[in-house]
């Protein structure tokens, strides 16, 4: 069996067909423990390991975890140094969709937690709010191939909100409903931050939902601690352009389950609409997002007032609930 060294890890390189019909090529890795040496976040090669030692008990077979460009690395490494969103001894959860940007956010910290100067876990929780024509099912085969502590948590929603939404949209309510299980997930098994996937297209479009349509300049927070005080969430994509996880999903063949959801997807929304609003000013002014970036940077550290615990960040006009990556 060949074996390399590959971030930091002794591994040897198997090739095996999987149930999805992509024939893969899996990672074995050898028995070892890594130290880490220091270094930057994302913006080098992987860092070599001070010293290894060996692990007691065995390690099984998992596939190859996708390689993250580097140009997704650098703008996330940049984001989580410059809003201080992993520490060491971290437990991250990352809120997983089944959308690229969500699965490009596990792959992310996945592929970051063997280069990084602090140590620190990724596992991953996906709730199924059993709408019909929306199944993230087939994220846990996936997931298994690889090894990620994974937790599939199955709500019926849909049925819930028949009694319980109020005033809310169905979206809104699902979104709280979802944010609610995540954090709940995250206590239950010893997790103490939650990551999110949205990036900084998204944040532009809440941008300018909030000021259209709120009358507040408001966006999604980078990185924030909920009300209860007992976790983190961060946002490690925020630097990061949509067409990037579109491409990198599209490349590394990431199993996406599209955006289909018949309760928020089926028709153009007013996210829709800002969207198509930023790409045709973007095709007059191609420095737009740096500058809305820029622009947004205060919005995305302030405090008060802080996020609600079901992640809207413009609690007057609910336009930034929705779908979690
Ligand atoms: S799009 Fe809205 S309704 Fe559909 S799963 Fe996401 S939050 Fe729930």
């Amino acid at each position: 069996m060949p074996t390399e060294r590959h971030g930091g890890e002794l591994v040897g390189t198997l090739r095996f067909a999987h149930p999805t019909g992509v024939n893969w090529r899996a990672r074995c890795a050898l028995p070892t423990l890594r130290l880490f040496s220091g270094g930057g976040w994302g913006d080098s090669d992987d860092h070599p390991p001070v010293a290894t030692q060996p692990l007691s008990g065995y390690v099984p077979p998992t596939m190859n975890t996708p390689e993250v460009p580097k140009s997704i690395r650098r703008l996330a490494g940049r984001a989580i140094a410059d809003f201080d969103m992993i520490r060491e001894g971290d437990r991250i959860l990352v809120g997983l969709s089944g959308g690229k940007d969500s699965l490009t956010l596990l792959w992310l910290l996945r592929n970051l937690a063997r280069r990084a100067p602090v140590r620190f876990e990724v596992g991953a929780v996906t709730i199924d709010p059993r709408i019909e024509g929306f199944d993230p099912g087939r994220l846990r085969d996936y997931l298994a191939a690889f090894g990620v502590p994974y937790f599939f948590v199955s709500e019926p929603i849909a049925e819930l909100a028949e009694r319980h939404m109020g005033k809310d949209s169905f979206c809104a309510f699902c979104a709280r409903m979802k944010r609610g299980l995540i954090y709940r997930t995250a206590r239950e098994q010893g997790y103490n931050v939650i990551a999110l996937g949205q990036h900084l297209d998204d944040l532009a479009e809440s941008f300018l939902m909030s000021a259209f349509h709120g009358g507040q300049l408001r966006t999604m927070k980078a990185h924030y601690r909920i009300d209860a005080g007992d976790l983190r969430v961060i946002r490690p994509l925020v630097y990061v352009r949509e067409r990037q996880t579109r491409d990198f999903a599209a490349a590394a063949e990431l199993p996406v389950i599209p955006d289909s959801c018949p309760a928020c997807f089926a028709k153009p929304t007013e996210r829709e609409h800002m969207k198509a609003l930023l790409a045709r000013e973007e095709d007059l002014h191609p420095r737009l997002f740096r500058n809305l970036r820029t622009a947004m940077d205060p919005l995305m550290r302030a405090d008060d007032p802080p996020e609600r615990e079901d992640g809207r960040a413009v609690p007057s006009s609910g336009v930034a609930a929705g779908h979690e990556g």
